[in-house]
């Protein structure tokens, strides 16, 4: 059995969040590969080491004095050295990092560093491997990742390793330059890494329990969901419930790899599992509920719009034209309604409102602003009957007006329509029903 283990900022912070990791490392042997992040915030007036070396960057790429930010984060380092009683030196990594910022290294090679350096000090700690990602995560000269290249060379070099560390967050074009993921990249590191080892399982380690029913700031300690399917995954991730970075799915999704979400503070909790299929029933009908503000509905009416053939395409192009993209689009007889991002389309209200009255010659077009959507997700409503039901009669009894109903066809997910104000009310008629009077 193999597992590839990633660990988050919070979870390496500190030496003591080191410990913590370490013990969770060895209790387990199958957990080969090791995917850490650059140490994160120790309290929340702290600072990511990311952050300060992006800073002490820009001082140095500016000609200002960088010098004392870059002894700041030597320090991290050394706080972390010395909290473990490790020998490790980093006086000759730093001595080329400040030669590498006056050359202009770049601001990518920058901020890589805070992962590379904690991947010295964890294979350091563990006495496993260390690999350098810039020799084995590949990027193509647009800076595009390249997963064949990747998966070729990576496998072959763990195949070589039989404990190693990968830093996270970034690789390396072909002519060598650092090149980094967007934010929060380490966790798309650890499944390409996972991929390639053939590992068993995706180990992602943060300091939540895994993935909350719904948003803990609208919902009082919020169930954790034990079990998600990708899909679930994929539309809860679209409406704002953030654990994982949205790519790190693809590359062990495809390879049939779960993913299982822990906690380095509560090691002990299961945590949330994500898989391609599963039958194992969540405790509640639905597994899920998030949502979004800021909403508009542009609501076009038209006599007879239903035998028009291609109305709905000339009022779409009228969006299209704008550069604004659709989020939902339920449609009556003679209306259609097309729910659109308010701050995106704010600024070219006039010029979608004249191309929608140009192309489809409409009756008439109003517009709702200061709308929310919630979507309740689950792959359990597709068996069970009355889930919409359920819904809105939680929502009518906590006086929240429904505007708008889309139900995928796919079953797995039930979108609702409502105002900006009523919007965490919704949320918690909807959790009620489904999971605190379930408990
Ligand atoms: N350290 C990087 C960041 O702060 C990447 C990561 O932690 O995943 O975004």
């Amino acid at each position: 059995m193999t597992k590839v283990v990633k660990f988050g900022g919070s979870s390496l912070a500190s030496a003591v969040q080191f410990a913590k990791v370490g013990d969770i490392i060895r209790s387990d042997e199958s957990r080969k590969y090791v995917v850490p992040s650059a140490p994160g915030k120790r309290n929340d007036k702290d600072i990511k080491v990311t952050d300060m070396l992006y800073s002490c960057y820009a001082a140095a790429e500016a000609g200002e004095e960088y010098k004392p930010k870059l002894k700041k984060i030597k320090d991290r380092f050394d706080s972390i050295i010395n909290g473990l009683h490790l020998k490790t030196s980093l006086e000759q990594e730093f001595r080329t990092i400040a030669e590498n910022f006056e050359q202009k290294a770049g601001v990518e090679y920058a901020a890589s560093r805070g992962e590379y350096l904690n991947g010295i000090i964890m294979a350091d700690y563990l006495g496993y491997t260390f690999i350098d990602a810039a020799e084995v995560i590949v990027f193509d000269d647009k800076g595009e990742f390249d997963a064949e290249k990747t998966d070729k060379v990576l496998s072959a070099r763990l195949r070589k390793c039989d404990r190693a560390v990968i830093p996270g967050f970034y690789g390396a074009k072909k002519d060598g330059t650092v090149h980094t993921f967007s934010r929060g990249g380490s966790d798309i590191t650890g499944s390409i890494v996972a991929k390639a080892a053939g590992a068993d399982l995706y180990e992602n380690w943060t300091d939540v329990s895994g993935f909350l029913i719904a948003d803990p700031r609208i919902i009082q300690n919020p169930e954790v969901i034990q079990v998600i399917t990708y899909r679930e995954l994929r539309e809860l991730s679209y409406m704002g419930a953030t654990v994982l970075h949205e790519d790190a799915v693809f590359p062990v999704r495809k390879a049939g790899i779960p993913i299982n979400i822990r906690n380095t503070n509560q090691p002990e909790d299961k945590g949330t599992l994500i898989v391609e299929n599963t039958c194992h029933h969540s405790k509640f009908t639905i597994t899920g509920i998030a949502g979004k503000k800021g909403f508009v509905a542009v609501n076009v009416d038209k006599d007879m719009m239903n035998s028009e053939v291609g109305f709905g395409r000339k009022v779409l192009s009228a969006f299209e034209q704008s550069g604004i993209s659709f989020e939902h689009m339920p449609s009556g007889i003679d209306t259609m309604t097309v729910f659109v991002h308010q701050e995106e389309f704010e600024g070219k209200e006039q010029q979608v409102l004249s191309a929608i009255n140009r192309l489809a010659k409409p009756d008439t077009v109003d517009l709702e602003a200061d709308l929310a959507l919630v979507a309740v997700v689950g792959r359990g409503m597709r068996s069970t009957r009355g889930t919409a039901g359920r819904i809105f009669s939680a929502l009518s009894h906590a006086n929240v007006n429904v505007k708008m109903i889309d139900q995928g066809s796919s079953e797995l997910n039930i979108i609702i329509g409502v105002a900006n104000n009523d919007f965490e009310t919704a949320i918690k008629a909807i959790y009620d029903i489904f999971v605190t009077t379930q408990l």
